[in-house]
């Protein structure tokens, strides 16, 4: 059975809500154009859509949804720059004064990685192994870690902390991260636990911002 009519029920209620007498959002979104808070760059995995996960309003959060949430290096010549290209947008013509890398449990991209680092090349996967293998030098580092149960996470949060890393290789990102007028934020999504994790830069590691508190590790 096809997902069409509950899309179009969706939109009914969607168009209601924004269409509707009583607000004037999306009119005024549309004449006066976009002007959205944030840049969230987030995996495209049907689980974790950030726009559902914080409940914010259309014009609130201006979108990249990328397969692992990676973030390329900053390299004008790269052949498709979709991902940067988006960036640029965001920051240099909407002036968004946050950026927020969003990762999660789970992921199947950083899976991906983890596996072909472990010997199970994706070389049949003609688009999956170039862009993934992005992260690869970020996450070759957790392979060593002998502990296996921890590896996913581990391999999650060292990519998005990549990503991190690379946005701060955009010439005019750079330039808006030294002048404040722009902040970085490296959040984790728990889907097991529902649960929120943020990349404190200073300490680097990342705490438990909201939802369930982490259970204590057995002894
Ligand atoms: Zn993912």
């Amino acid at each position: 059975m096809s997902i069409i009519p509950s899309l179009l029920s969706g939109f009914e209620a969607f168009q209601k809500s924004y269409f509707g007498a009583d607000t004037d959002l999306m009119a005024r979104l549309a004449r006066q154009g976009q002007e959205p808070q944030m840049l969230v760059i987030a995996c495209s995995d049907s689980r974790v859509d950030p726009a559902l996960l914080f409940g914010v309003e259309p014009g609130d959060l201006f979108m990249v949804r990328v397969v692992a949430n990676l973030v390329p290096p900053y390299d004008p010549h790269a052949p498709l720059p979709a991902v940067s290209a988006a960036i640029e947008y965001a920051v240099r013509d909407l002036k968004v004064p946050e950026i927020m890398v969003m990762g999660h449990a789970q992921c199947g991209g950083i899976g991906g990685l983890c596996a072909d680092l472990a010997g199970n090349d994706l070389a049949d996967r003609d688009f999956l192994k170039p862009w993934i293998t992005t992260a690869r030098a970020a996450v070759a580092g957790e392979m060593e870690n002998p502990d296996k149960d921890s590896l996913a996470r581990r391999a999650e949060q060292a990519a998005l902390r990549h990503s991190l890393q690379n946005l701060r290789g955009f010439p005019w990102i750079a330039e808006r991260l030294a002048a404040q007028r722009l902040r970085l934020h490296g959040w984790w999504f728990d889907l097991d636990e529902g649960a929120i994790w943020a990349y404190d830069d200073d300490q680097d590691i990342f705490k438990h911002l909201a939802g369930p508190e982490p259970r204590p590790a057995a002894v």
